[in-house]
């Protein structure tokens, strides 16, 4: 690595950390190893150091009580219960993001929680993982009235609440689930059913697309279904997890 990319690595790192809301990142401690190491020895590893796990924890709470003052969508502002965070825990392998809070999720403050909610839990489990391992969120954090899709100038106004949101939790994956997230993450306008089946990349993590489990609920055909479990099963090899036996063979 030239000292040109060395410089243009860590400006870009410490860049995303302060548009993540911290300022400050702790001098790492030395292992026995790196206390040998010459000093340039970080700027030629392939991988850049992170804040430590307490630091973007009481950063993303901060996060949290910045959303639930926010008023950018006066509609919302004035028409939501609460605003709804994102849950789950940092470093999650998988973050699924949702189009917005429905009616059950805008009165418990949690994403996902109604009907839409419990399937993507069931979906979650036959991935062989459970929900308190994935993070979960939505493009919007505020209920739009009576469901309706949200609009463009939302989920600009939303999204550096998002982009805060994954460079905090620092996911290894990203599932959209419907086209709302598909189209507004990856700045995309076409179907669902065209964007499922491979892979995307948001700011160097690996992407999927899948249909939404209101819409799977909705429809009477069980295709969208298998569907959904393809695009799974496309994700678990990619992440060199086991697909789980008793979904291989009702898949
Ligand atoms: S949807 Fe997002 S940007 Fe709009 S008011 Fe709610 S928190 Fe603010």
């Amino acid at each position: 690595m030239t000292d040109d990319e060395a410089d243009r690595q860590l400006r870009a790192y410490f860049e995303r950390y302060r548009n993540a809301g911290i300022e400050f990142i702790p001098r790492p401690r030395k292992s026995p190893e790196e206390k040998g190491a010459p000093p340039m020895s970080l700027l030629t590893q392939h991988h850049t150091p992170s804040p430590p796990v307490s630091d973007r924890h009481q950063a993303l709470q901060l996060l949290s009580e910045e959303v639930k003052a926010c008023t950018k969508c006066k509609e919302l502002a004035a028409t939501r219960t609460q605003t709804v965070f994102g849950v789950g825990p940092l470093d999650a392998e998988v973050c699924f993001i949702g189009e917005a809070p429905g009616a059950d999720e805008d009165r418990q403050g949690e994403p996902f929680v109604g009907a839409a909610g419990q399937l993507l839990n069931r979906i979650i489990a036959a991935c062989g993982m459970k929900r308190e391992e994935v993070y979960i969120c939505n493009i919007l954090r505020c209920r739009p009235p009576g469901n309706r899709t949200p609009r463009a100038d939302e989920a600009a106004n939303c999204r550096p609440f998002l982009e805060r949101t994954l460079d905090l939790v620092q996911p290894r994956y990203i599932v959209c689930l419907g086209a709302s997230a598909a189209n507004y993450l990856l700045d995309s306008k076409l179907s669902i059913g065209k964007m499922r089946g491979r892979f995307y990349e948001f700011q160097g993590i690996p992407v999927i697309c899948t249909f939404h489990p209101a819409y799977l609920l909705r429809s009477a055909s069980p295709e969208p279904r298998r569907q959904v479990w393809e695009d799974m099963k496309m994700l678990l090899t990619r992440m060199g997890r086991p697909i789980p036996e008793v979904n291989r063979r009702s898949s």
